[in-house]
């Protein structure tokens, strides 16, 4: 079995985002960035499976600048065993990544495609979905627990009720959540070896592929501030205030 496995490259979680003074967007020069968290778990995941024997290649794919190759690059020294960069500058929507990933599937014919639930970037949560409906194939979306059978995948789903469990045919598109597994930190020897890992290096415009945008950003704004809180001296001026000021009892 083969498994693909997306990566984005996307700001560091743990950096605080400033928009640009124009409001066309957000500072993205000099600031560090990292893969995107769940795709860390989908990477982790193939690399697992691999490791129970019951996946034999596990092959990191990332779209974007030439800079992604690091994301690619990091995918590799957790144990995938190589690796392809499609460049494309400049923001990419989902709809062109999941129609630049169908020609990648098409060609490395994978078993399975293992990807983030939602990119922290864009948080559009659309790429699995759509790269699914292009290949017209079975979906798992928000695992976290995957178990590999004969022909099949049992994926167990994290929904608003609770955990819900289904069972998909193989070939299959599974987005991952966080709580799947326990992502790896790589190793100094590992990320030596990663360096001499194969890393093939496609553009869009070779695969055919049409990545113009679709969508229009008008604007985009900071959150407003939060207020300060205040302190209340008891319980009946608390209720005092959320039934006359507040008024949400
Ligand atoms: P999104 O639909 O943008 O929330 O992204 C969902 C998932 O699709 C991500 O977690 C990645 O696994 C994959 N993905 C989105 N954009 C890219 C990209 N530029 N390169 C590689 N994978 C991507």
């Amino acid at each position: 079995m083969k498994i693909l496995v997306a990566v984005k490259r996307v700001i560091d979680y743990n950096v605080q985002i400033r928009v640009k003074e124009d409001n066309s967007g957000v500072v993205t020069d000099n600031v560090k960035m990292s893969t995107n968290p769940p795709d860390d778990n989908a990477i982790e995941e193939a690399v697992k499976i691999k490791e129970a024997g019951k996946a034999k290649e596990v092959v990191a794919v990332s779209v974007g600048e030439e800079k992604a190759q690091e994301t690619v690059r990091k995918a590799l020294a957790v144990g995938a065993d190589r690796g392809i960069l499609v460049k494309v500058d400049g923001v990419i929507e989902p709809l062109a990544v999941s129609k630049i990933l169908k020609k990648i599937v098409e060609k490395e014919k994978p078993d399975l495609v293992f990807m983030g639930k939602q990119a922290i970037d864009d948080d559009c949560n659309q790429t699995g979905q759509m790269l699914a409906a292009l290949l017209n194939w079975p979906q798992a979306t928000f695992a976290s627990k995957i178990e590999v059978k004969e022909k099949t995948l049992e994926v167990t789903r994290e929904v608003d009720e609770g955990l819900e469990t289904i069972e998909v045919n193989v070939p299959a598109i599974v987005t991952c959540d966080l709580r799947l597994n326990e992502p790896r930190y790589a190793s100094l020897p590992n990320i030596m070896k990663a360096k001499k890992k194969p890393i093939e290096q496609i553009s869009a415009g070779d695969l055919g592929v049409d990545v113009k945008s679709r969508i229009e950003q008008i604007k985009v704004e900071e959150p407003p501030k939060r207020k300060a809180g205040i302190k209340v001296a008891s319980v009946e001026e608390l209720v005092q205030k959320l039934k006359n000021e507040a008024k949400v009892i």
